[in-house]
This record gives structure tokens, C-alpha cells and sequence, in this order.
């Protein structure tokens, strides 16, 4: 009797594991691209597909980013349709800024489209802004949610890097690689204004690489006197020509341009490098990112971790919460000023 008793209770315990096993089993993801486009999102975009698909996950993509998610419009996503793509910037998904999605109502409707379209899992591709996005929806949704950063501004806590901020460095560097050789050949001084309207990672790469004669961020208020200083330190030297660097979120950098010509008495030029940095081919570093991200997302969902972004620490792939993303402010490294200082003497 006992023996029929246990195996039948066996039975059901064992049913029951099926079951539920099923039921909370990954079957289909999604992904979205949000915020400011990067190059390399494709890449993303491709990675994650042909990683999801081989493991036998099903693949959407939400289109124009959160408002994608908020009007469910969504198109499936293939190994096959997303040849092509690798090597190309900006993002086949389109993205948008969503004010709708900052409104409660408008994250309901999201949750609601991931709910009717059976979306176990959602990967957000994007900058700080989606991040914290991705943050709010996953307190509401029960869809396990990974964040991929991808951003030219490289902002993002808990990653060293973020996909397209290596090509955005890259193509300022090819501008300003240029404009070194007008500004050599008649000894002048140029203002070059790169992307970074509150924080200076893209300037002071930027300006490192190029060997900039000034680099000023937006988390370091300039000083009018000492950059004329040092222009003028230069020109005693005999170098007379001249690169500053300058993230947009420094301030009116035509003011500052005139500001130097009337105190320093040289003819300074400006030279605005804007959405360009945005687009072109994503370079090597920003493909590898991309695909690497692209793998640990899927892998995190098929562990059933949500709330997490994945990045890289010490040069290693790695995974952090999205509290802690959200929460924490990445640092300038600003010994890298002192060294950009020593350099370019
Ligand atoms: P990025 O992702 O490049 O930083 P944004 O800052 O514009 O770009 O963020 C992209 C979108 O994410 C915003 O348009 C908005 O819809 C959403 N978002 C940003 N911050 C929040 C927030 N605190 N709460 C909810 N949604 C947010």
C-alpha cells in the first residue's frame, strides 16, 4: 500500500517539475535599441540573434526603441536576416527617445507587449538613459531583462567600455588627424569641439590620441588663463600651431575661441566635429564588444539572471546589476590630463 502511495506522491512531484519547468523555460527574447544610436548596435543586434537561435531560442526585435515596446511593433529576428549587418553603423532596429516611456502609463504598455508576444526574456541595447529605463520596466515586468551598453559616450558604470565608443575615438581622431596639417601649415591655433555634453571620456581620449595641446572636459571648469599659458609656453618653444580639444558640455566654444584670440593676440579657427562621431563602420574593437556582450546577454537569460548588464571589468567579460549601474557615476580618470599635459609639450 505504502509502496503505491509514495510512487504515485513520485509521480507527481515529478509531473509537476515538468511542468513548471516548461512553463519558466526560455523560449523567446527580445531586443531593443534605445537612446543615442552607436556604431556596433548592429553588431549587437546580430550577435545576440545568432547566439539566442543556436541555443533554440526565438528572436524579436522591437523597433524605433521604447516606443517600439510602447506601440508593439516588433519584427522576427533570424540568423539569416541579420547578415549583412555587421560591418554597418547606427542600428537596423531603428531607436528613438520615448518621453512616453518615462510616464508610467506609457511603461504599462510596454509591459503589455512583451506579455502578448510571450517575451521571456528582453535584451536593451543602448547608453545610461536605457539602462535606467530597462531599470524601471523590470520593477513591473516579470520578462528577465539584460542590458548591452552601447553608447559613443562611454558613461556607463560598471563597464570600462561601451560599444561605438572605440569608433566614435576613431573617426575624431581621422578629423583632427587632418586638421593638424592645416593648422601646422599656418601656424594656427584650432578649437575642436567633440560630442560629450556632460562628460569628457570622448574629449579626453580623443585628446590624448591625438596629442591635443589642450583637452577640456565638462567635469573640469576651464581656465582661460592657463590654457593662453600654455599656448604661449608653445609658441616661445616655436611651436606655434596648436589642437584644443573640447567636449561640447564645456560651454559656448565659439566664446571661448574669441576669449583666447583677444587674450592670447592669435588667430584661432573652430572646427565643430558633431553627429559624424555618431555613424560609419564600427572598428574591430567595437565588433568584439558587441559580440561578446551579445553572447554573456543571452547566457545570463538562459541562467535566468535578469536585472543585469553585462560589461567588461579588467578587460574581462563580466555582469553587474542594474541598481548598481544606475546608482554609481562612472569616473574621469583625470591623471590622464596631467599625462595628455606632459605629452604634448
Ligand atoms: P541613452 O540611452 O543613449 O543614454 P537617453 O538618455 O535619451 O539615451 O535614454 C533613452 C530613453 O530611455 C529615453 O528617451 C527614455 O525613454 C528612457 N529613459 C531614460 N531615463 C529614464 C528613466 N529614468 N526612467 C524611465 N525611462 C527612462
Amino acid at each position: 500500500m505504502w509502496i503505491y502511495i509514495i510512487a504515485g506522491y513520485l509521480f507527481f512531484v515529478e509531473w509537476q517539475v515538468l511542468l513548471l519547468g516548461d512553463k519558466f523555460a526560455m523560449k523567446r527574447i527580445a531586443l531593443v535599441t534605445s537612446g543615442g544610436d552607436a556604431p556596433g548596435m548592429n553588431a549587437a543586434i546580430r550577435a545576440v540573434t545568432r547566439v539566442a537561435c543556436s541555443k533554440g531560442l526565438e528572436v524579436i526585435g522591437f523597433e524605433r526603441g521604447w516606443d517600439g515596446l510602447i506601440s508593439n511593433t516588433f519584427r522576427e529576428l533570424t540568423p539569416r536576416n541579420v547578415g549583412g549587418i555587421l560591418h554597418v553603423g547606427g542600428t537596423i532596429l531603428r531607436t528613438s527617445r520615448s518621453p512616453e516611456f518615462r510616464k508610467p502609463e506609457g511603461r504599462k504598455k510596454a509591459v503589455k507587449a512583451l506579455e502578448v508576444n510571450d517575451v521571456d526574456g528582453l535584451v536593451v541595447v543602448g547608453g545610461d538613459g536605457s539602462l535606467r529605463g530597462a531599470l524601471e520596466l523590470s520593477k513591473i515586468s516579470d520578462t528577465l531583462i539584460v542590458g548591452i551598453p552601447a553608447t559613443i559616450d562611454n558613461d556607463v558604470y560598471g563597464t570600462e567600455e561601451t560599444i561605438g565608443f572605440d569608433t566614435a575615438v576613431n573617426t575624431a581622431i581621422g578629423e583632427i588627424d587632418k586638421i593638424r596639417d592645416t593648422a601646422n601649415s599656418h601656424e594656427r591655433i584650432f578649437v575642436v569641439e567633440v560630442m560629450g555634453r556632460t562628460r569628457g571620456f570622448l574629449a579626453l581620449t580623443i585628446g590624448l590620441t591625438v596629442g591635443a595641446e589642450v583637452i577640456l572636459v565638462p567635469e573640469v571648469e576651464y581656465n582661460l588663463e592657463s590654457i593662453v599659458h600654455t599656448l604661449e609656453v608653445n609658441g616661445a618653444k616655436g611651436k606655434k600651431s596648436g589642437i584644443i580639444v573640447a567636449a561640447e558640455g564645456i560651454g559656448d566654444t565659439y566664446k571661448l575661441l574669441k576669449a583666447i584670440e583677444e587674450r592670447a593676440g592669435v588667430e584661432v579657427r573652430l572646427s565643430v566635429t558633431g553627429y559624424a562621431q555618431r555613424g560609419g563602420n564600427p572598428t574591430a574593437r567595437s565588433r568584439l564588444l558587441a559580440n561578446l556582450f551579445g553572447e554573456k546577454a543571452v547566457d545570463l537569460l538562459l541562467q535566468k539572471q535578469g536585472n543585469m548588464m553585462v560589461g567588461l571589468e579588467e578587460g574581462k567579460v563580466t555582469s553587474i546589476g542594474l541598481q548598481e549601474v544606475t546608482t554609481n557615476q562612472k569616473q574621469l580618470d583625470l591623471t590622464l590630463m596631467k599625462l595628455a599635459q606632459t605629452l604634448a609639450t
